[in-house]
């Protein structure tokens, strides 16, 4: 009996899906793209006492070029709104999109026409983090909710 027969046609290239998404959920190379009181919790996260490192995406980058995972952190204004655009659009794909607290990803309580409500009238989100600001132990969650999320995708779509 051929492995063929065993595992189906696509045994092959869904274990190499799975190594390769694999690799990718622990490898995050970050953006963090920080406009307000929320970048307090962020860098809580990334210090030692929660310590993102153990989960492999310790590494934020300094150019959005170099990174797949963009954090958005605090209170997106209109003016600030094609900056964030132009930054998602110079992360090369495979990229992903963090929404770090209420201002982000709502506006928060800025209810006013300054404020964009929720950066997903600009950029794609894949996890929202909810809180104002958010706990780092949500942020990590996010992150968890993030890499499942990464292990299920398909390469060849
Ligand atoms: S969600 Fe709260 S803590 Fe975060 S940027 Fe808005 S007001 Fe500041």
């Amino acid at each position: 009996m051929g492995l063929e027969t065993i595992f189906g046609k696509s045994w092959a290239t869904s274990k190499m899906e799975y190594v390769i998404n694999w690799a990718r959920k622990f490898s995050f190379f970050d953006y963090p793209f920080v406009t307000a009181c929320c970048g307090m919790e962020f860098m809580s996260t990334f210090a030692s006492t929660y310590d993102i490192a153990r989960f492999g995406a310790e590494f934020p980058r300094f150019s959005p070029r170099q990174a797949d995972v963009l954090f958005v952190v605090g209170t997106v204004n209109q003016k600030l709104a094609p900056v964030l655009r132009m930054t998602y659009e110079q992360m090369v794909e495979p990229k992903w999109v963090l929404s770090f607290g209420a201002c982000a990803t709502s506006g928060g309580f800025y209810d006013n026409y300054a404020v964009v409500d929720g950066i997903d009238k600009i950029i794609p989100v894949d996890v929202y983090i909810p809180g104002c600001p958010p706990r780092p132990k949500a942020v990590l969650d996010a992150l968890i909710k993030l890499q499942e999320h990464v292990q299920r995708e398909k390469l060849i779509k």
